[in-house]
């Protein structure tokens, strides 16, 4: 339990940055000298804001790009490396952490064994995969193995935002980029990325191949719960090769949970219970691209029951990452 009578609080969108990465990428993590401090941080700084703002766990997850960043030769030695050292961060405090695995994503072919490895060998939760690998993204048929291996772990994978593609910043965003430089992250980019990566799952076909795989998206499904309704409306008048027509809504909601994550907003919220259910969202925050407090403040006046407001905060969480 938490403090006094507020309820356990476990938040699982949030960031840190491994030192072999963080040498690859050339110290790109984003965010400024503050976020950067923040994300190196392990120990005092991190458990001083968690304890700050009520929460008691944190699920661990690389800031993107994490294990993606490496070249196909050494993806996998690397994203070891990477994992091991996260394994020993929960392993001094697994009463205040836990984690998601980063995946070599750039060998598709050592994702599988590598997630096995972090679930049956090190703990960790399921798996965090960011934005696009090398352009591409991962609804590909070259990177379904991750979603079996994931399936047959009984894990789920969240599928978190990256960078759009240079092409899309060419043509979309340029114009707005240097001023506004969220347009192409929180502000927007970042969103659009992410609810196209969940959409293309969708229709993919890896969803009815593999029908028990869990997804995870954050900042409260990356605007797909408002747009559930036209979406599928528009989608099931479609036909998939195989004849089926797409019935977007059930398999989204079948497949797909949500977290708060840097979205603290009673409108989106009840958006989201109202389509999806309150069983389907988590509360997480995105540390420390979003501050602690805010989320928990928020998350005190949210308009649902103590009953769902427990299951957002610790419920779900429990149950989907079985912890
Ligand atoms: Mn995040």
């Amino acid at each position: 339990m938490g403090s006094g009578t507020r309820p356990q609080v476990i938040a699982i969108e949030e960031h840190y940055l491994d030192e072999d990465v963080d040498a690859k990428v050339n110290k790109q993590a984003g965010g400024g000298e503050d976020t950067r401090k923040r994300l190196l941080d392990l120990g005092e700084l991190r458990l001083r804001e968690m304890d700050e703002a009520g929460i008691d766990i944190q699920v661990l997850s690389h800031c993107p790009p994490g294990a993606q960043a490496f070249d196909k030769d050494e993806a996998i030695v690397r994203a070891q490396g990477v994992n091991n050292r996260l394994y020993d961060v929960v392993q001094a405090r697994p009463d205040r952490f836990a984690a998601f695995a980063s995946l070599p994503t750039r060998n598709p072919d050592a994702c599988p064994d590598e997630l096995e490895r972090c679930v049956k060998e090190l703990g960790f939760k399921g798996a965090m995969i960011h934005g696009l690998t090398d352009g591409k993204f991962h609804d590909l048929p070259e990177f379904w193995p991750i979603f079996a291996k994931a399936e047959e772990l009984d894990v789920p994978i969240y599928i978190h935002p990256g960078r759009p593609h240079p092409a899309v910043i060419e043509a979309y965003y340029k114009e707005y980029a240097e001023k506004y430089r969220s347009i192409l992250s929180a502000g927007w980019g970042f969103t659009v990325e992410t609810a196209t990566a969940g959409l293309r799952l969708v229709l993919s076909g890896v969803l009815d191949k593999h029908p028990d795989v869990k997804i995870i998206l954050g900042h409260m499904g990356e605007g797909l719960p408002f747009l559930l309704w036209r979406i599928n409306h528009s989608f099931s008048k479609l036909f998939r090769p195989g004849g089926d027509d797409i019935q977007f809504r059930d398999l989204f909601c079948k497949h797909f949970y949500i977290t708060t994550s840097g979205n603290f907003s009673n409108p989106a919220l009840l958006c989201s219970v109202m389509e999806m259910g309150v069983d389907r969202i988590l509360f997480s925050v995105d540390w420390p691209y979003v501050e602690n407090a805010p989320g928990t403040d928020w998350m005190e006046g949210i308009p649902l029951s103590e009953e769902d407001k427990a299951k957002i905060y610790n419920g779900n969480a429990k149950k989907l990452l079985r912890m």
